[in-house]
């Protein structure tokens, strides 16, 4: 063993396997597997974009300033307690970093996010599962997993790759039932899909108590995965921990204009959400109808529903005709869902195609 050898908890990682967005023979496929915004962007974020082409010789704000004061006065926050990173994944990846370390538990549900798991290994903490009640979050079985060794419990709401979705109350809960040592992160990356009164709670916990995280991210409704913006919200000392390791130009200078212009967009933020609730609607009873060939939909708050195979077609099989059809979608073995396709909710005629294509296949 002469050559330098990687920690051995790094090498325990299962590479991230991001969406797919080639077919197998290299045709051109409609992408329903990344959670994408099938409207695009906001003229105004694009504008935003495109008005920095003079500006790539110049490091970009490495403090963020006019982004944070524009997500502080969107949200009602305190600027100074708004940390930034590139994508939201940067800021899971920090706040396991600043917390967590060998020795340590993470907590996550059953069908979780895989960045967690990626950011909890990174830093040779131990990824614990709590169960999960009907694919949804289970807050029973989050608490009766915490120990004195927990240091951090991530929670996506509405939660990915299952679009599930606890209300206020259960966050309250599960907030309230966490010893004050264990922070609570809770991933809003979906939140925008929600109507204001389906708001979890998840913003005014992080602006009064200690032991929580928001994040958020400009990748799903907003349209701008492809800058890398992700933001979160907590107390000013687990903000200044994070920033102690973040990368300190993460965000570039187009991505941070094109995000302020992005939240002045409330026609196209508005558009997109009704867009998803009618789609996702027609989607769910589509497969509805499905329902003798074994097909159920997971019920979905956010812009993707997961469709479960207990019939003569798996979802295995449907993926691959789906892929011969000219559809790509999510078929997640390595995150204990073989019998399970995450499908985005697309534009209408890729919606309406998807399932003309799912309705021959299991025919
Ligand atoms: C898409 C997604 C993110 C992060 O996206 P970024 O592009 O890194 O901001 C975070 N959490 C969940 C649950 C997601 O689905």
């Amino acid at each position: 063993m002469n050559a330098p050898q990687p920690k051995s908890w790094i090498m325990d990682i299962a590479p991230y396997v991001p969406g797919r967005s080639t077919s197998d023979s290299g045709a051109p496929v409609v992408k329903l597997s990344s959670n994408e915004n099938p409207l695009g962007t906001s003229p105004q974020a694009e504008a935003a974009f495109v008005a920095h082409v003079g500006d790539l010789a110049r490091y970009p704000d490495a403090g963020a300033a006019v982004l944070r004061e524009a997500i502080a006065a969107h949200h009602e926050l305190d600027p100074a307690r708004v940390i930034y990173g590139t994508g939201s994944d940067e800021i899971l990846h920090l706040i396991a970093g600043a917390y967590a370390g060998p020795g340590d538990e993470v907590i996550q549900v059953r069908y979780g996010f895989a960045v967690y798991e990626i950011a909890t290994r990174r830093v040779g903490a131990t990824l614990v599962i709590a169960d999960d009640r009907d694919h949804a979050t289970d807050v029973d079985a989050i608490l009766a997993a915490v120990t004195d060794r927990t240091r951090i419990v991530f929670v996506a709401n509405p939660n990915n790759p299952t679009g599930t979705y606890a209300p206020a109350r259960e966050i309250a809960r599960l907030h309230a039932g966490l010893p004050p040592h264990v922070m609570l992160v809770l991933d809003q990356a979906y939140a925008e899909y929600l109507l204001p009164e389906e708001d979890d709670g998840g913003l005014e916990l992080a602006r009064t108590q200690a032991n929580v995280l928001v994040t958020r991210t400009f990748s799903k409704i907003h349209g701008l995965a492809a800058e890398r913006i992700g933001w979160g919200y907590g107390s000013a000392h687990a903000i200044a921990a994070m920033h102690r390791i973040r990368a300190p130009f993460c965000c570039t200078t187009a991505g941070q204009e094109a995000a302020v212009a992005a939240l002045g967009a409330a026609d196209f933020i508005a558009a997109s959400r009704e867009h998803n609730r009618v789609w996702r609607a027609w989607f769910n009873d589509e497969i509805a109808k499905l329902g003798n060939a074994g097909l159920r939909a997971v019920p979905s708050a956010a812009n993707f529903v997961l469709v479960l195979f207990d019939g003569a077609v798996s979802a295995e099989t449907a993926y691959k005709a789906l892929m011969e059809r000219g559809y790509i979608v999510r078929w997640l073995p390595g995150q204990g869902l073989g019998n399970g396709l995450r499908i985005t909710i697309g534009t209408e005629k890729e919606t309406r195609g998807v399932m003309a294509a799912l309705r021959e296949i299991v025919a």
